[in-house]
């Protein structure tokens, strides 16, 4: 709530006075160079270092990607600053990535969350329906369960898409009514056809809202699901090191979330305005694991022009996401791709990196990088895992490869259908 009151005066900057306010935040997370090797190897830790003037001078920070960070892993950690958790992404690629958060870092992500869904008529804790994954380790169900429950949210789980799973969660929203709708829109958009096609209405729910996040959103879907529930559906973009990137406005345009981030896109080694590049965000309020021109793997554009809404927050377009997202089974039913994700947590101590490739719906092809400790009887394991949840009709294959091709954009999907092309 503290740092709302800050987000929300941002939003009345001009475009002079947004610079000065992250210029001030980006000159205190340098001044952490004592605790932070990383930032001394740049700038220098003594008194005659490089200074930065203003924002220009991120410049002298090199761009870096997942991989870097991983490999310098203990030079980004601020060891002078308690971290409440350590997070790691599931997100769109197969590498595992953990990183650390202190509680300001994640009070000021969602500070800017809460701060943009005000713009929807949406309160921080409103009633929340969730069309997410559910993890498969009976611990961090638990957790999933209690966190849902005290952020006043039910959750329809991405990996149960069967008819039955569907109706009850129907009846589950009847009972709850939830403010708006949150998640995969490839996942809401498969309820929403459910109540459709069975004329369960969801008109009476009075849902103000639908976000979604997580992949690309197709306009037959966003069509759809507008129909069902008679909500507007609002775009948020965002990954799990540095939360919620952009987010639409009341007026269409997806804004920077200013106080928190600056985004920059480039493109041949230059930032560049109106021109497709690489996005690359710098945290600005992250002291204890900085996050400075940090490398997504998402295409972009900075649009020079302004939004009609007034807001001066920089407005960006996302050019690339997530599109295939089923597993198919031999019976033809759907399964969340996520389900790799979480299921390769699980062993995430002997398989570095996976990709799945489903060429026809009777087998799965899966490569993985193993690391020294996996065994034969490992594989077994979650192979059976992999069955148990996805279906024990398709062929699974695990194949050991020593590494994994990366996507134009340097993001790793993790999992490709060659069934729909
Ligand atoms: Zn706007």
């Amino acid at each position: 709530m503290k740092y709302m009151g800050e987000v929300r005066q941002a939003e009345c900057l001009s475009e002079e006075e947004l610079r000065c306010f992250q210029l001030q935040k980006i000159q205190k997370l340098i001044n952490e160079k004592e605790n932070v090797p990383y930032l001394a190897n740049i700038v220098g830790s003594e008194e005659n270092d490089v200074p930065i003037r203003s924002l220009d001078d991120l410049a002298i920070f090199p761009i870096v990607d997942k991989k870097y960070i991983i490999d310098n892993i203990e030079n980004f950690r601020n060891k002078q600053i308690f971290c409440i958790s350590s997070r790691g992404t599931s997100g769109s690629t197969g590498q595992p990535f953990k990183f650390y958060r202190d509680r300001f870092a994640l009070a000021y992500m969602d500070a800017v969350m809460y701060n943009a869904y005000a713009w929807h008529g949406i309160a921080a804790g409103e009633r929340q329906s969730r069309f997410w994954g559910m993890p498969f380790d009976p611990k961090k169900k638990r957790e999933a369960v209690l966190k849902d429950f005290l952020m006043n949210r039910i959750r329809l789980s991405a990996f149960e898409l069967t008819n039955k799973m569907f109706n009850k969660y129907y009846l589950k929203m009847c009972k709850f009514h939830p403010g708006y709708l949150y998640g995969y829109p490839s996942l809401i958009n498969e309820f929403a056809h459910f109540c459709r096609d069975r004329g369960l209405s969801c008109k009476h729910l009075n849902i103000k809202v639908v976000v979604v996040t997580g992949e690309k959103l197709i306009s037959n879907q966003k069509k759809m699901i507008e129909e069902v529930f008679s909500a507007k559906v609002v775009q948020e973009y965002g990954c799990s090191e540095v939360g919620v990137i952009g987010f639409e406005c009341p007026h269409g345009k997806m804004h920077v979330m200013s106080p928190n981030l600056i985004v920059e896109v480039i493109n041949d080694g230059s930032s560049v305005v109106d021109e497709l590049g690489e996005i690359v965000v710098t945290e600005l309020n992250a002291k204890s694991f900085p996050f400075i021109r940090y490398q997504i793997g998402d295409l972009g554009i900075i649009k020079s022009a302004q939004c009609s809404c007034g807001l001066k927050w920089p407005v960006i377009e996302i050019k690339e996401g997530r599109i295939d997202d089923y597993i198919i089974t031999p019976e033809g039913k759907k399964v969340y791709d996520a389900v790799l994700a979480y299921t390769f947590n699980g062993y995430k101590k002997y398989i570095k990196m996976f990709k799945a490739v489903q060429r026809n719906n009777l087998d799965l092809e899966i490569k993985v990088v193993l690391t020294d400790e996996c065994d034969d009887n490992i594989l077994t394991k979650c192979r059976e895992d992999l069955a148990q949840r996805i279906c024990s009709t398709i062929s699974i294959t695990l194949i050991s490869v020593k590494s994994i091709k990366r996507e134009k954009s340097g993001k790793l999907r993790y999992f490709v259908s060659e069934l729909n092309s």
